[in-house]
């Protein structure tokens, strides 16, 4: 069916309306609290223990590797720093390389950056929105070599230590295939799972394909802890360095104060932990709930112009943030300007990493899907609804 611009703009806008029932501003992705939330968080504030010690990181701690399948699980303060000690534990220092997508959000590369590493850009399947598992080996096979069991970039000499493909918008990237190649070429897979907690890819949680997955509990995710984050890992030693490298790096003792190596102040507190194992508790609720709102998005979508995106094959996606693709970058800008001016938040992709001035200079190949997606996808109300 094709309709005139502006009017389709404005029947998105009135299902939008009515799927939350309000005519006043619907924000883009709001947290709900139904649960155990208040009752834990009295309960730190009634026992004192909010913040560093607490009983609450350690149940989180236990529940989130139950959920996932993973052998091990370590709270942070965010996403960024569970990146951040992901990519130290990679052994990923100054001047290594890191490969990641260019269409992502800034946290991927910031933490690289702490370690005084390169990105290179690799593109992203265009079903998926995540790294490309074909695009990454051929770009491994013509531009590297391997050497002692490092992978090596032979235009610039320096060393490839790992590899971050990132699950956007909780759609489960080709992670297999992804891993496959990594250990073909020697690099340590690291997945920003971030946006993807609740998404699987072939029945296993995303996060647990590479040696490390990194979660968000920002107050915008699925699950929040108002600020958090969280690494999975089924290696033992990976899991023990991490809770060393985010509790300052200090020696178990009694009362003496020893570190033994430069460690971070990265530990979730146990307030933010009260909050988030009363959202962990909802998080079914929550999939179910947004799988649900993705049907009638993609019912609604399929007598419109625009192209809902569905979850990649082979995958069940926590639907955490729900896309469409616009016809091109004109009719995208149009679809921005009349949904925010009307109260209703939409969003565009990230721009593209490499045309921020911090990463122009990276080294990139083919980034033809990216840019495609990048002039097309907006982001459309996705709280879970009442
Ligand atoms: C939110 C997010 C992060 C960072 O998480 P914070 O908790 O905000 O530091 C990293 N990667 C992706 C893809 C994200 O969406």
């Amino acid at each position: 069916m094709s309709k005139n611009n502006d009017n389709q703009n404005l029947a998105v806008i009135d299902f939008i309306k009515s799927i939350y029932s309000k005519d006043k501003f619907i924000p883009l992705h709001e947290p709900r609290f139904k649960g155990n939330e208040k009752k834990y968080l009295r309960e730190c504030i009634d026992t004192t223990f909010v913040s560093s010690v607490g009983k609450f990181v350690d149940q989180f701690e236990e529940k989130i590797a139950k959920y996932t399948g993973a052998k091990y699980a370590v709270a942070t303060t965010n996403g960024t720093s569970s990146l951040h000690v992901s990519l130290i534990l990679a052994g990923v220092e100054k001047n290594n390389e890191v490969i990641t997508q260019p269409l992502n959000f800034i946290a991927t590369c910031n933490a690289i950056s702490y370690c005084s590493a390169k990105p290179i850009f690799i593109d992203v399947d265009k079903d998926t929105m995540g790294l490309s598992p074909s695009k990454l080996k051929s770009f491994l096979e013509k531009n590297t070599l391997i050497k002692n069991k490092k992978c090596i970039n032979k235009k610039t000499k320096r060393v490839i230590k790992a590899c971050v493909p990132t699950h956007s918008y909780g759609h489960p990237c080709r992670i297999d295939e992804i891993k496959k190649v990594c250990d073909e070429y020697c690099i340590f897979l690291i997945e920003d799972a971030a946006e993807s907690v609740g998404s699987f890819y072939k029945k296993k949680h995303t996060g647990t394909y590479g040696q490390i997955g990194a979660m968000s509990f920002n107050g915008n995710k699925i699950i929040t802890a108002g600020g958090g984050g969280c690494i999975i890992t089924n290696n033992k030693v990976l899991a023990k360095k991490a809770k060393h490298l985010t509790t300052t790096a200090k020696v178990p003792h009694k009362w003496n104060f020893n570190h033994d190596m430069i460690g971070y102040n990265y530990r979730m507190p146990n307030i933010n932990a009260a909050l988030l194992l009363a959202q962990l508790e909802k998080l079914n609720d929550f999939i179910d709930n947004k799988r649900n709102l993705a049907k009638r998005y993609e019912a609604f979508f399929k007598n419109a112009d625009y192209e809902f995106f569905k979850e990649p094959k082979n995958s069940k996606s926590n639907y955490w943030l729900n896309s469409i693709i616009l016809k091109n970058k004109h009719q995208k800008d149009k679809f921005l300007e009349q949904t925010n001016s009307r109260g209703v938040m939409t969003r565009p992709i990230w721009t593209l990493m490499n045309d921020l001035p911090m990463f122009k200079d990276a080294e990139c190949h083919n980034l033809n899907n990216s840019k495609w997606l990048d002039e097309r996808v907006v982001n459309i109300p996705s709280s879970t609804t009442l």
